[in-house]
């Protein structure tokens, strides 16, 4: 038995099948997996090592360099690229990838001296207006790069969506456009699609799509996940009832008594709460899942614990498991309880949980 807690288990198996999915759905473009935020909660460097993906990228070097200390030779990007000079040896030591956003990042790139080139993504500015050369800048600050001695050559080219995870989004096709007029005869590889952009806009899959969500097994979509999603969660966050109680009519439950029972019934008590990671903004109603049975939050979420209501005639017992999310309960459906997306929640399971990564 052991101890109990709340745990997160990784379902490695659905990774790769995802990947497998995603690639013979990609008409031959190749997959950058984006594993920044430790891997979107599912262990950056667990999804590093089980997974082939042709690159994997990361946010910030910081999170670059703690892949290398696992890995020296997988292909890694840092989406934000460098901003001094020390970064840029260390990517030029640790061979990594860097995007360039930024006039200073170029300066950079043209001023410094390295024994060997480094490999650059030149990011342009479509419309989310966040990172990258404006339309007006790009061809400029290209050229710049293809000049400069310590950048390997070619040099590759990528763009971010705003708004892809909406079907037919008028800024999407805007984007799209303003990418297409803009890059040059290049030998470099474009990236373009994200998640969205993979469901929804197959003329942006270009020589690589860069996705994490789809990888997880999560639907981006706003209006959450559709029935025939071709992706399998691979994250089940989990806990255990820690109490089972008989409660009365009329009585309330939990911080501020915010619900109270309509009639007689048995309320469990889930040791797992907003201290873990678990939303507490849900209302009562949100789901869990207990054996093959979904039963409703009741009040309010607390820092260890919440409370659900089993029914009357529950048979369910003190340390029984319970999914707060995973294979068959939805985390877009939580997200959606919780008004806030999928991303959000995964990334911010807290440290207190135990993680396991089942390859
Ligand atoms: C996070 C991120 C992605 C992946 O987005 P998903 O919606 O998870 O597929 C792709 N590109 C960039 C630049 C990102 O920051």
């Amino acid at each position: 038995m052991g101890i109990l807690s709340p745990r997160l288990e990784i379902n490695g198996k659905a990774l790769q099948a995802n990947l497998a999915q995603i690639r013979k759905q990609a008409d031959g473009a190749k997959v950058i997996a984006v594993i920044k935020a430790n891997a979107y909660g599912h262990g950056a460097l667990d999804v590093c090592k089980s997974l082939d993906a042709d690159i994997f990228a990361v946010a910030r070097m910081s999170e670059a360099m703690e892949i290398r200390d696992i890995d020296l030779h997988k292909r890694v990007i840092v989406l934000q690229g460098v901003h001094n000079i020390d970064e840029l040896k260390l990517a030029e030591k640790y061979n990594l990838e860097v995007v360039v956003h930024h006039i200073e990042q170029l300066k950079m790139l043209e001023k410094a001296k390295l024994s060997q080139p480094i490999q650059a993504w030149i990011k342009m500015d479509t419309g989310m207006h966040r990172l990258g050369f404006l339309e007006h800048e790009f061809t400029d600050a290209y050229m710049r790069l293809q000049a400069a001695k310590c950048v390997a050559q070619p040099v590759h080219i990528m763009s971010h969506f705003a708004c892809a995870d909406e079907i037919k989004h008028p800024l999407s096709l805007k984007q799209i456009e303003a990418f297409s007029k803009l890059v040059p005869e290049a030998d470099g590889d474009i990236a373009l699609a994200n998640s969205g952009a993979f469901l929804n806009f197959p003329q942006t899959y270009a020589d690589y799509i860069r996705v994490g969500l789809i990888l997880y097994g999560v639907s981006p979509l706003v209006e959450g996940r559709p029935q025939d999603f071709p992706f399998q969660p691979a994250m089940t966050l989990k806990s255990y009832l820690i109490a089972v109680r008989d409660h009365k009519k009329g009585e309330a439950v939990g911080y501020g008594a915010t619900w109270k029972a309509r009639k007689n019934t048995k309320l469990g008590v889930v040791s797992v709460g907003y201290a873990d990671g678990y939303p507490r903004h849900v209302p009562s109603g949100t789901p869990v899942l207990i054996g093959n049975r979904r039963v409703p939050v009741v009040g309010r979420v607390s820092m260890d614990m919440l409370s659900v209501d089993l029914g009357p005639d529950a048979m369910e017992q003190v340390g029984d498991e319970v999914i707060l999310w995973g294979e068959d309960l939805p985390v877009e459906d939580i997200a959606l309880a919780a008004n806030t997306i999928p991303y959000e929640l995964m990334t911010k399971v807290t440290l207190r949980v135990k993680r396991l990564f089942h390859t």
